[in-house]
């Protein structure tokens, strides 16, 4: 792996960083949207992406290029970049989708990846095998090896200035996903795009997708640039952001516009359904739905190709501010009610909080407790684990509300404060006043966390009527009392269910 890629800012797994592509001579800031170029047909040509859109990187397909009468010569004379009329950094596929839909390409990686060279591409692609979401696990590891093969045939080739992306295969199996990461990332290529997510995507499998790519990222190292291959809906850029994604390809864009439907961030609508446009971007607040439905076919898909891409590249940019801000945990929160099958791939994205810690900031601005998914963030887990290193009485009260005489207080969802950190973040977090049973068990969590650490230390928990769910969570070692008096006191715990 080249030096070509740089981290500036980290939000949990997610990051904002600068990859630099030596060909184009450009650095391109990540996350970042390659809108998919048809080399053939072009309902938004790449200058107006660029200079409407604000694109700095796109990306075509080489293969159709190659096996294209009208294209192959002038590619190979003019180059990609006039031939494209785009002046920012371009990368390309090699065929590798084509082989999924037909099953049977004719050009090698060696080959495929010389005429990317020849024709001025500045992320190549090889041809890599993507295995299907159903594949059992003996076909996985079969296809990952021959992809490994080619991935060791195009890091032998001489491929210049030109980047090369090693793509990560492995079907839903998650173990043969973390070695391909291992094994791409060993071959000393470039780019890393997680391959084959598409039908996932396309089927609403978020928590198998959020499982996939947690598993190629723990084989990558945590400073590999990587791709997620066809994600190109807004309503889960910040999910994939949230995982560590650098790049994102679009086609959604186009393609649903030909099919009349209309991207937002909770969604697609589809234009015969609106009878108002929920966006500002200049064909929403130029037309309404009904003159769109009126236009004719080549009018109505571009409009809606530009809504498209308006609201994707503005999610792009509200993703990289709340990395900016340290709040893509909010956003995430926001973006994953839009559709159950998204909330469940935030909440697998939360079984991965360890994997999500590693990186990030120990202080941010605010954060915000939304909603009982607040409990399990990395910030939360993190003081867990503070909590471990952290010098305790040996006979503390831990008290809810205002703090005791040991000045230390119990704090949702975080658990025992001492009065040195009261002040820091995250534990100046703003809750609601009513909340959830999730709140006070990770409090409750926190206490086991303190006492495994401390097991001489003697505990004493005293709540303002706790649920009795989260005090049973308390180890039998801790005494609970209830505040405010001894008939209080004989609560919960007795009559709860050991
Ligand atoms: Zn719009």
């Amino acid at each position: 792996m080249r030096d070509t890629f740089e981290v500036r800012a980290h939000d949990g797994a997610g990051r904002l960083g600068e990859l630099t592509v030596p060909r184009a001579g450009v650095t391109v800031e990540t996350p970042a949207l390659l809108p998919v170029v048809n080399p053939h047909v072009q309902s938004v040509e790449p200058a107006r992406l660029e200079r409407v859109f604000g694109a700095e990187i796109i990306i075509t397909n080489s293969y159709i290029i190659h096996g294209s009468d009208t294209l192959y010569e002038p590619a190979r004379e003019e180059g990609l970049a006039e031939l494209l009329d785009f002046s920012g950094a371009i990368m390309t596929d090699s065929g590798s989708f084509q082989l999924a839909e037909y099953g049977d390409i004719d050009v090698t990686t060696a080959e495929i990846l010389a005429f990317q060279r020849e024709i001025g591409s500045h992320i190549a692609t090889p041809v890599d095998i993507p295995t299907p979401p159903d594949a059992d696990r003996e076909q996985a590891v079969a296809e990952w090896e021959t992809t490994r093969e080619r991935l060791g045939v195009a890091a032998e080739m001489d491929t210049g200035e030109m980047l090369v992306t090693a793509p990560v295969q492995g079907g839903v199996h998650v173990d043969v996903r973390e070695r391909a990461g291992s094994e791409a990332a060993a071959t000393g290529l470039d780019v890393f795009p997680i391959g084959a997510v598409v039908p996932l995507m396309n089927e609403y499998r978020f928590r198998e997708l959020v499982e996939v790519v947690a598993a190629a990222k723990r084989g990558l190292p945590v400073d590999a640039p990587v791709h997620l291959f066809g994600a190109g809906h807004p309503m889960m850029f910040a999910l994939a952001a949230a995982l560590g994604c650098d790049l994102f390809d679009s086609a959604a864009y186009a393609l649903y516009a030909r099919d009349d439907r209309y991207l937002t961030v909770r969604g697609t609508e589809h234009l015969d359904e609106l009878a108002y446009f929920p966006c500002e971007c200049p064909t929403c607040s130029g037309h309404t739905p009904a003159e769109l439905r009126g236009m004719d076919d080549d009018d109505r898909h571009r409009l809606l190709a530009e809504h498209n891409l308006a609201v994707s590249f503005g999610e792009v940019r509200r993703v990289r501010q709340a990395i900016r801000r340290g709040n893509l945990f909010e956003l995430l929160e926001t973006r994953t009610r839009g559709h159950p099958a998204l909330l469940d791939g935030y909440r697998t994205l939360l079984d991965y909080a360890d994997q999500l810690e590693a990186n990030d900031p120990v202080s941010k601005d605010a954060f915000f407790y939304l909603s009982a998914e607040s409990a399990r963030r990395p910030e939360v887990i993190r003081h867990h684990r503070r909590l471990a290193r952290l010098d305790v009485p040996e006979e503390l009260v831990v008290t809810a509300g205002a703090p005791g005489e040991s000045g230390w207080r119990l704090v949702p969802p975080f658990g025992p404060v001492p009065p040195t950190l009261s002040d820091v973040y995250p534990l100046t977090a703003e809750l609601p006043d009513r909340i959830d049973d999730a709140a006070y068990e990770a409090a409750v969590d926190g206490v086991r966390a303190l006492v495994e650490a401390h097991p001489d230390a003697t505990v004493e928990l005293r709540h303002d009527g706790w649920p009795k769910r989260a005090l049973e969570r308390a180890p039998d070692t801790v005494t609970v009392a209830r505040l405010g008096g001894p008939e209080a006191d004989t609560d919960s715990r007795d009559d709860g269910g050991s």
